[in-house]
């Protein structure tokens, strides 16, 4: 039996391992490494830390399907609103741009990363706190290690994690990809930015006329989001949370400042945006320093083979589009890559 390691437990990693068990259960093991202390990535819901029923997501906010993505991955948004883990998205929302005509927009009354646990319940054995350090090729098959120098051995690895982080990896596989794909690779670019979770006790009140709003004259913050508002929960019992994205030309100047020095900046700049909002019970600010795709990995659509025999592949929203539909596109262009290997 073929062992896979899935590095990356994100929206493009999940849904590979659950395809990939769906399809050939009997043929290969599954293991999925994470460097996080839990599930999502990007698509990351937070706790409070004083109250575990809070919670906010700090990436992605919801899932817009244009008519062409809601129909070519039609079973996929079905298995999701069947599941309710994907609600329509009725509460205002103010100075949204419409990407296009007919577009849908959903949010996940569970948080955002309750579509990322969805796919792991049916894939793969899970580990967190697996940071991927090296990968070398040796006797035809992968040595990975990870941090503490531990290894393991795979007969196929695909990495999901953004192409910048693909690069910073060591060991011998860097020498084995050709020019082209490197030249390919280190072209690929995301945008950066903050974003500040917000978190209230039951009870407290916020009170705007809105559930999300798009700032446009405010040169850190970019977007708000009354979270438990946004994803209609019952506002008389839930925890309020708060979200702040800052704008991309901030997340750029601040970048490589501490997120501790950084929080301060952005409640200031709240505070002229949203005087007078109740002081939270606690905070987590969170750096995306690859938020979103602004360039993504040419030529090679889904996906890029790194190496045949033994495969290692690379997928996820950097050959694609920061989105749903883009990383479900990388995850079956991964699989078809998979199967026809293993
Ligand atoms: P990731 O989610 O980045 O997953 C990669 C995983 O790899 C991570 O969990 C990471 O911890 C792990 N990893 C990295 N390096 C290692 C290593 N060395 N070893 C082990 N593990 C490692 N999309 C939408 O559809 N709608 C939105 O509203 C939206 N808004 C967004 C707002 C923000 C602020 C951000 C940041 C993103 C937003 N996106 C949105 C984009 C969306 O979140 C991404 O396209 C999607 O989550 C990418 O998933 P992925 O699995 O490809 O990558």
């Amino acid at each position: 039996m073929s062992r896979v390691l899935i590095v990356g437990a994100g929206l493009t990693g999940s849904l590979c391992a659950c395809l990939l068990r769906r399809e050939l259960a009997n043929n290969v093991h599954i293991v999925l490494w994470d460097k996080a202390r839990g599930a999502g990535g990007r698509m990351a819901t937070s706790r409070s830390t004083n109250d575990s029923v809070c919670t906010a997501d700090l990436g992605a906010q919801y899932i817009t399907a244009t008519p062409y993505y809601f129909q070519k991955h039609q079973s996929f948004y079905e298995e999701l609103l069947t599941h309710n883990i994907l609600k329509p998205l009725t509460a205002t929302v103010e100075g949204m741009l419409i990407k296009e005509e007919g577009s849908l927009n959903f949010v996940s009354p569970c948080g955002v990363s309750s579509i990322v646990r969805h796919y792991l319940k049916e894939s793969a054995e899970v580990f967190y706190n697996y940071h991927v350090t090296h990968i070398n090729l040796k006797n035809n098959k992968w040595e990975v290690y990870r941090k503490g120098s531990i290894l393991e051995y795979f007969d196929a690895v695909v990495l999901t994690m953004p192409v910048p982080q693909i690069l910073h990896l060591q060991g011998n596989f860097l020498q084995l990809i050709d020019e082209t794909q490197k030249l390919k690779l280190e072209a690929g670019s995301y945008s950066s930015r903050y974003a500040l979770g917000l978190f209230y006790k039951a009870g407290v009140q916020i009170d705007v006329p809105w559930a999300v709003k798009y700032i446009t004259n405010n040169p850190c913050i970019r977007f708000i989001s009354i979270d438990n508002k946004k994803r209609n929960l019952d506002l008389s019992s839930a925890e309020p949370a708060v979200v702040v994205h800052t704008s991309v030309s901030f997340g750029a100047e601040h970048l490589e400042k501490a997120k501790e020095d950084v929080e301060p900046l952005i409640l200031e700049e709240l505070e002229k945006v949203l005087p007078g909002l109740p002081k939270p019970s606690s905070t987590k600010c969170q750096k995306w320093r690859y938020s979103q795709v602004t360039q993504p990995v040419q030529d090679c659509p889904g996906q890029m083979t790194l190496h045949e025999e033994p495969l290692l592949v690379c997928g996820g929203d950097g050959f694609t589009h920061s989105s749903f539909d883009g990383c479900i596109k990388s995850a079956l262009r991964v699989l078809e890559v998979l199967k026809s290997n293993l």
